[in-house]
């Protein structure tokens, strides 16, 4: 079926004009039809749109014009702007809000010639770990519809697990790519800090945010990847390294190679199915001719809490200009304060009431010194442990994630229990490190994806990659599909 097929694979069909991109895309429209009722990883898509950008890329293709993504139908989490369609955030605050540009990341996969549909379902405002925190409904896990589908990019990860899209758009803040490609069982990268303009992207933690794919295997990361990679003037943070041809880079031996093994990471919440997968890939690893080599990270410790400080911190931030005023769904009041505090009293849901009242505690005076500047101060440690390993390694392997898909329910009554769900995903955004998640196995009962998680030097995603390829060559995981 079209709608299973990888980038590369559809773009070869779509070149030797084997299928159109009509059909593909038509195929996509079809399995939502067919499975999102159950899954519901999309908040909205709007199929003549999909359709008609689809026959104007045909048309294209039957012209001979050469695209990177000519024609392949990629969808978007609910967080990215997409000149003239909706963008909530998952929230109730932003209304009836359409996008009036492209973000940049959009623009330049426009410009590759994809099909750009679909508000992937997500935690509001990138704020969870389970896609429970939306305003419109949770996701169900394609393996196990009882099931989360991880977060906050939850729905972009079903989207793809269900065969719904060629590929998908999230964003890691904390996690939130590469903790539902692990629990969805696909691939899912974050970039390092400044890889990818954040122009267009609704800011969560500013230091902490980025854009990445969610895909079917490592090829199409990489291909993802290079055409949104890139310096931006629209994002000061964006930084000018060349981008490199990361496709290119994926084939060849690893021999050689050093992957780190830290030792902090063997904690006891680690579940024990998960630890026999990830064992069993590091030994592949030494097979394919790595080299394995225990390492320290010792202010893993901290990770979390630092986390929940910062990010909480930029989020006060960043979300006070949701105040009724320029471009939300407004609720009058009888004066400014009254109407701000009626707006997002209505507007906000739980968690994101509760990170912007815990984000303005630590910056508070008197709390600042204590806490922020504090968890500041423990972030370039962190940093530096990162720096220090890679001194000696090339890239470091850890589970993507404590457990496997838990129930719908389980955690959302227990904040401290989420937040821990993302205790191996979080140093990387404080580090400001790519890191990319790969399916390495299943649990036998229920059958759940099991993820592995490898983390690169700043800007070293080529060698990242080209270890994900060789394990993902190597093993049969991800050619498993869900049954939806
Ligand atoms: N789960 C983490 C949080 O709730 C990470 C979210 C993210 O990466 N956007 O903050």
């Amino acid at each position: 079926m079209l709608n299973q097929l990888t980038i590369s694979e559809l773009t070869a069909k779509l070149a030797r004009r084997e299928v159109s991109s009509r059909e593909a895309t038509q195929a996509c429209l079809d399995q939502i039809a067919r499975v999102d009722g159950s899954i519901h990883a999309f908040i909205s898509h709007n199929a003549a749109d999909a359709l008609a950008q689809a026959d104007a890329a045909d048309k294209e293709i039957a012209a001979g014009v050469k695209k990177p993504l000519l024609g392949v139908p990629i969808a978007v989490k609910d967080v990215l702007a997409v000149k003239g369609q909706p963008l909530n955030c998952a929230s109730k605050i932003l209304g009836n809000f359409i996008s009036p540009y492209d973000a940049t990341a959009i623009e330049k996969l426009k410009a590759a010639g994809a099909i750009i549909f679909g508000r992937c379902n997500m935690d509001e405002f990138a704020m969870g770990s389970s896609t429970e925190n939306s305003a419109f409904g949770v996701t169900k896990n394609p393996w196990d519809v009882t099931r989360i589908p991880g977060g906050s990019s939850g729905g972009s990860a079903a989207a793809v697990a269900a065969d719904e899209c060629i590929a998908s758009l999230g964003t890691d803040t904390g996690g939130s790519i590469r903790q539902p490609a692990a629990l969805c069982g696909c691939v899912g990268l974050k970039p390092t800090y400044g890889r990818i303009s954040r122009y267009g992207l609704v800011a969560f933690a500013s230091s902490l945010d980025q854009i990445g794919p969610f895909t079917k295997d490592v090829r199409d990361s990489a291909i993802l990847l290079g055409a949104m990679s890139g310096v931006d003037p629209r994002d000061s943070t964006s930084v000018p390294q060349p981008v490199p041809n990361y496709a290119a880079a994926l084939d060849g031996n690893i021999r050689g190679l050093k992957i780190g093994l830290p030792k902090e990471y063997m904690i006891g919440g680690l579940d024990a199915e998960v630890k026999a997968s990830v064992d069993a890939a590091v030994k592949k690893y030494q097979e394919l001719g790595a080299e394995i080599v225990e390492i320290s990270l010792p202010h893993t410790d901290y990770a979390v809490a630092v986390y929940y400080i910062i990010a909480t911190a930029e989020a006060s931030a960043n979300l006070a200009r949701f105040d009724g005023i320029r471009y939300c769904a407004r609720v009058d009041g009888a004066d400014p304060m009254e109407l701000y505090s009626k707006t997002r009293g209505a507007g906000f849901g739980a968690e994101v009431k509760r990170r912007i009242i815990l984000g303005t505690y630590v910056l508070s005076s008197g709390y600042y010194d204590a806490y922020y500047l504090r968890a500041q101060k423990v972030r370039t440690l962190i940093r530096n442990d990162f720096l220090k390993a890679f001194e000696t390694v090339d890239a470091i392997v850890t589970p993507t994630t404590p457990t496997a898909a838990f129930k719908i329910g389980e955690k959302s009554d227990d904040p401290l229990q989420m937040y821990l769900s993302d205790i191996f995903t979080i140093s990387c955004n404080l580090a400001g490190i790519p890191g990319i998640s790969l399916p390495c196995g299943f649990t036998k009962n229920p059958k759940l994806p099991i993820g592995l998680q490898l983390l690169g030097k700043p800007f070293g995603e080529e060698t990242m990659l080209k270890l994900a390829h060789a394990y993902e060559q190597a093993t049969p995981w991800h050619q498993e599909r869900a049954t939806v």
